[in-house]
């Protein structure tokens, strides 16, 4: 501690969300955060010499916990935006996604998008895909959940008709936890996630720096394998 302008030792408290499969959810054996976005922040804090404090909580928290400087870092599949960047610093870009919807496997009539009129369609608030619904489909009955979680299940037991998200969210969920869902149509927009710092954050250059450097020495690669491989 003590060069200003210098993380070395450092700790650094972390914001996460807590629920988003494979990026960040809780182990309920070890009681630990695990995912994507916790291996990779862990590996950017190791390549750039400081430690995390990790703390999980609801996505529209850790947006909150951005603005108001309470937390150092967000890592939480954070979609960088027009309108966030106006209170919010970014990374650079680590994972390309976009939005996607599920649906029960028997059913047939939402087959894409231009199928949502008349349909209870649930997301997330606070997110990109309750920003897109809102914007392209007001003919659709929005109903938003403060977990994604929550909509999953009210679309396994029929009270919606399908559920917006992030593509790998519902490709995960779909594939891993899912009672009888299925995706429908194709990637609806798309996003890139980034690293989140409150506003002029001396943090991000050395983010971005330790983060070039896993990308190039291969560490990306493997932890994007652990979670994305077959
Ligand atoms: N990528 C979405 C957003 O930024 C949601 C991320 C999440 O639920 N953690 O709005």
């Amino acid at each position: 501690s003590g060069d200003s302008g210098d993380s070395e030792g450092e700790t650094y408290t972390v914001a996460t969300d807590n629920n988003f499969v494979p990026f960040e959810f809780m182990n309920e054996e070890t009681g630990e955060m695990e995912g994507f976005d916790i291996d990779l922040i862990k590996a950017i804090a190791d390549e750039a010499g400081f430690n995390i404090e990790i703390e999980s909580m609801k996505f529209d928290g850790v947006v909150a916990g951005m603005q108001s400087g309470r937390y150092d870092i967000g890592i939480a599949g954070m979609t960088i935006t027009e309108e966030r960047k106006e209170t919010i610093d970014f990374s650079d870009p680590y994972y390309d996604a976009g939005l996607m919807l599920a649906v029960s496997a028997d059913n047939d009539e939402i087959q894409s998008e231009d199928d949502l009129a008349g349909k209870k369609v649930g997301t997330r608030s606070g997110t990109t895909s309750e920003t897109y619904i809102t914007e392209n489909h007001p003919d659709a009955e929005l109903v938003t959940f403060p977990g994604i979680v929550e909509a999953y299940m009210d679309l396994e037991s029929g009270r919606l008709d399908a559920v917006m998200y992030d593509v790998p969210n519902v490709q995960y969920y779909v594939a891993n936890d899912a009672e009888g869902l299925k995706t429908a149509g194709d990637i609806l927009q798309g996003e890139q996630y980034g690293i989140a710092f409150p506003k002029d954050s001396e943090l991000v250059e050395d983010v971005n720096e330790a983060l070039q450097t896993l990308i190039d020495n291969g560490t990306y690669d493997d932890i994007y394998e652990e979670w994305f491989g077959e």
